[in-house]
């Protein structure tokens, strides 16, 4: 068979074994709708919610907190969109930054066509947000801060801490797009003041097509998918069950050991960098700074120094 390197785990990850056969029993015998009331719905709904208390185990939410989604997509959606329009009275202002994910870039200009108005701040050569940039952008009409954890081309590690810290003083949610950082990061939403977070399956050993937003309770936002009851009538469809099962287990998983996960990914970087550095000269690595994903290597060869790759000239 081919051996195949697959080097980008931050586009997507292969599902676990164990994550599968915790999701297989969900598809042809416990195939339940988890609204119903006799016993092979209920054994869907229990599944559900046992995989709610693993999201929010995992980032320290209550359990009431977390909603399930298709997609990291639709969670980003799901809380811009909804927090935006139920709060537009309050302000029509967002502040999000430059290098956001498309599912949250691609909806503040939706929102904009809306009459909301949004900042987009600049990054440093690191791709750090400046924190007195960010102070500088609020308004008084500003309702909403989207900032991401962890970026997903440079692994740069925001400060997350120091943004919630802002928000809250100044009365504004902040919504953080942790798909990126979900089992790379120790994430305690309450200690680090987020009131809306993002995450997806996929990035973490996790089936595709499922994902999660906490919302903080007492949070008013619109849904936007609309029908049934499902998720405290915030997101209605009939549940993904084994969809859930397999982000419950894969979450698990991925937050049980951490700095021990972290402690093997960076040596591995640290491994795969030697290399390249002693075989290719004068290349240049972006963001090398320590506050970001171990998980991430991001580099450029400059053209005129890159001797071995003569196509590049
Ligand atoms: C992958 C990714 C998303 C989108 O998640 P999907 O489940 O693929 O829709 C959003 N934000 C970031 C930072 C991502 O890396």
């Amino acid at each position: 068979m081919e051996r195949i390197i697959y080097c980008d785990h931050s586009a997507t990850t292969p599902v676990k074994r164990e994550v599968l056969n915790a999701m297989l029993p969900y598809f042809c015998d416990n195939f339940g709708n988890a609204s119903a009331t006799y016993s092979i719905g209920r054994k869907s709904r229990i599944a559900i919610e046992k995989s709610r208390e693993n999201v929010a185990k995992a980032i320290k939410s209550e359990v009431n907190e977390i909603y399930f989604t298709s997609s990291g997509s639709e969670a980003d959606n799901m809380i811009l969109l909804g927090i935006a329009r139920a709060n537009r009275k309050k302000g029509k202002h967002i502040i999000t930054s430059k290098i956001e994910h498309l599912a949250v870039l691609n909806t503040c200009k939706e929102l904009e066509k809306e009459g909301f108005e949004v900042t987009y701040l600049d990054v440093d050569s690191n791709g750090v947000v400046d924190i007195t940039k960010l102070k500088s952008a609020i308004r008084i009409d500003t309702i909403l801060i989207s900032i991401m954890f962890a970026n997903n081309e440079l692994g740069t590690i925001q400060q997350i801490d120091e943004i919630g810290k802002i928000a809250r003083e100044n009365n504004i949610l902040f919504h953080t797009d942790a798909v990126q950082a979900i089992g790379n990061v120790d994430i305690n939403v309450k200690e680090l003041n987020i009131d809306a977070l993002a995450m997806s399956a996929h990035k973490f050993y996790g089936p595709k097509g499922i994902g999660a937003a906490y919302i903080r309770s007492g949070i008013i936002f619109d849904p936007v998918i609309i029908g049934g009851h499902q998720e405290h009538c915030k997101r209605a469809g009939t549940e993904n069950v084994a969809g859930i099962v397999g982000l419950g287990k894969a979450i698990e998983i991925a937050t049980s050991n951490i700095n021990m996960h972290n402690k093997k990914v960076s040596m591995l970087r640290d491994t795969l960098l030697n290399k390249l550095e002693n075989s290719i000269d004068n290349i240049i690595v972006n963001a090398n700074i320590p506050n970001k994903l171990p998980s991430n290597i991001n580099i450029s060869f400059p053209r005129n120094r890159c001797k071995k790759f003569t196509t590049y000239a």
